[in-house]
């Protein structure tokens, strides 16, 4: 039995990172950068009016109410060629270029135009570089922005977009096929006979995958028999770069997963891990294709998943921070630890009156228990053989995605 942190960094030692494609800004959304983006151009590119108002020279307005000459307009995308004289000003919109001579803009409220357009009394006086934001003030051109390594989120599109990136250099996704194992599976369409219940794991690993970037491939159900198992895995591996196995890990009379993959030639990196769930979590290769053996259970299938697989689907992609968000909460509710192994307990993540972060452990380890997992928001992380720890404790916590 090898500690998390310990498979981790082999699983991180086995993966080299995929190649690099360029693809299109509107695809680019959880894709993970494989440049850094750097601004091509001062923001804002120009000194902009941040009002509807008027462009003046602060010096002129002093002795405010006064009145200017009006000499032009400047609206967003058209700025006003000329440059603005002694007792002159500029009718000028939001997001236009401020004029050369104005070093400031007066608010349309405080300002009132003659009838004829010609001149504008300025009813205050206008503190040189009011509401004018300077060029480059927000970003100089040359700066890196993003950086390589980062996923791109929603948040990122305006910045990709603002500095041209209308394609970008992102990481390619992984194929991974995902195989359910147990004779008792029948797929979610069908009612299940006595003795049989529903397959989730393959739809729950399907979303998984879609979440870390990967290219979910669902194989049909493999029943608890070596020969169709070896048949299914060795099929898969031809054009999967990741499989994904549940079920069958364990050391039952039908758990044939480890010993299939052995006959398979596979190079069985990790087969015990010191985690609660998913002690018996396998970690192997077969060629260049990775393979993922989770438990059955769908609770514990799905925090494997987390652990394990997610990170490597990351780190295929070249993300540099690949592994769970981690923080720190208080415990809604007494939790004990597991012998030799750390525990990952499902739980809500809510706020106490004074805005601190409390986190409530889900009613886990019934046969059920993928029902209150429906809302896990984290995981709790119980290192082993602490004992009992006590309401109100403070605990790391790993964010789900
Ligand atoms: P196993 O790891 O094969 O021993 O399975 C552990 C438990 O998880 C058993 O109760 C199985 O019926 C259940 N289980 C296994 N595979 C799945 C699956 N794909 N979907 C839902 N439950 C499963
Ligand atoms: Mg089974």
């Amino acid at each position: 039995m090898i500690p998390v942190n310990q498979a981790l960094e082999i699983i991180r030692a086995e993966i080299e990172s995929f190649g690099s494609e360029r693809i299109e800004l509107s695809k680019a959304l959880g894709r993970v950068l494989r440049q850094d983006v750097v601004a091509d151009c001062d923001l804002p590119p120009f000194n902009r009016s941040q009002m509807d108002g008027y462009a003046v020279r602060s010096v002129d307005t002093t002795d405010a109410p006064l009145t200017l000459r009006l000499v032009g307009e400047a609206a967003a995308g058209s700025a006003w060629k000329g440059e603005l004289k002694a007792g002159e000003a500029v009718r000028i919109m939001t997001g236009a270029p401020v004029p050369v001579g104005a070093d400031a803009v007066q608010r349309l409220e405080v300002a009132h135009e003659s009838a004829d357009k010609t001149f504008v009394e300025i009813n205050e006086v206008t503190p040189c570089g009011q509401f004018i934001i300077e060029r480059a003030s927000e970003v100089r051109e040359g700066v890196r922005v993003l950086a390589a390594g980062e996923r791109i989120t929603a948040n990122m599109v305006a910045t990709l977009a603002s500095f041209g990136y209308d394609t970008v250099d992102v990481g390619k996704r992984p194929h991974v096929a995902i195989m359910a194992t147990g004779a008792e599976l029948v797929p979610p369409g069908v009612r299940p006979a006595e003795s049989q219940i529903r397959d989730s794991n393959s739809h729950s690993i399907e979303a998984l995958v879609q979440l870390a970037g990967g290219l979910p491939r669902r194989l049909p159900i493999v029943g608890d028999n070596p020969a169709a198992l070896k048949l299914a895995i060795s099929e898969a591996i031809q054009d999967a770069d990741v499989v994904i196995l549940s079920g069958g890990v364990s050391v039952g009379d039908y758990d044939f997963t480890k010993p299939v993959l052995r006959e398979l030639g596979a190079q069985i990196f990790f087969e015990r891990v010191r985690v609660r769930p998913g002690k018996p979590t396998v970690f192997a290769k077969i060629n260049d294709v990775l393979i993922f053996g989770l438990p059955g259970n769908p609770v514990s299938a799905a925090v494997t998943f987390n652990l394990f697989a997610r990170p490597a689907l990351l780190w295929m992609q070249g993300t540099t921070d690949a592994t769970l968000r981690e923080s720190r909460a208080l415990l809604s509710h007494r939790v004990k630890s597991a012998r030799e192994r750390t525990s990952y307990l499902p739980a809500r993540i809510k706020h106490d009156d004074d805005g601190r972060s409390i986190v409530e452990p889900l009613k886990w380890g019934g046969s059920s228990d993928f029902v209150s997992f429906a809302r896990a928001e984290a995981l709790i992380v119980v290192p082993a053989d602490v004992g009992t720890l006590n309401a109100h404790t403070p605990v790391n916590i790993l964010h789900l995605p």
